[in-house]
C-alpha cells in the first residue's frame, strides 16, 4: 500500500492523496470540498486506516450495509479509520443536516 493513500473521515473510501486533491471525495465533496484543497484534504482524510473492503455495487452489498454506505460510489473502503474530522466541520456538516459519525471505532451502534 502506498504511503500516500488516505481514507474519507466521513464515508471512508479510500484513494491516494493525489486523487482526492484532483478529484475529490466521490461521495462527500459537495459537503468537505476537498477537491482542489489539499488542505481540506489533509483535514478530512487520514492516512491512518484498517480493514479495506473493495465494493462493486454498493447498493447490493451486505459489507456496504455494515459499513452503513448504501448509495456510495464503488470503490476501495475502509472498515476502520483512526482520527476525527475537526469540529469546524462537523458543525458545518450538522448545519447541512449530516450527522457524523466517527468511523474509529468509537461510536457504537
Ligand atoms: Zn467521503
Amino acid at each position: 500500500m502506498s504511503k500516500s493513500e488516505r481514507a474519507c473521515l466521513v464515508c471512508g473510501i479510500v484513494r491516494s492523496l493525489d486523487a482526492f486533491v484532483k478529484q475529490g471525495c466521490p461521495n462527500c465533496d459537495s459537503l468537505l470540498s476537498l477537491q482542489n484543497s489539499e488542505e481540506n484534504v489533509h483535514a478530512c482524510t487520514s492516512p491512518s486506516f484498517e480493514g479495506l473492503v473493495a465494493l462493486s455495487e454498493p447498493e447490493k452489498s451486505w459489507v456496504a450495509r455494515w459499513l452503513r454506505i448504501d448509495g456510495f460510489q464503488p470503490g476501495s473502503y475502509a472498515v476502520k479509520v483512526n482520527g476525527r474530522l475537526p469540529e469546524d466541520i462537523v458543525r458545518s456538516l450538522d448545519s447541512q443536516g449530516v450527522k457524523y459519525r466517527p468511523r474509529d471505532g468509537s461510536v457504537q451502534d
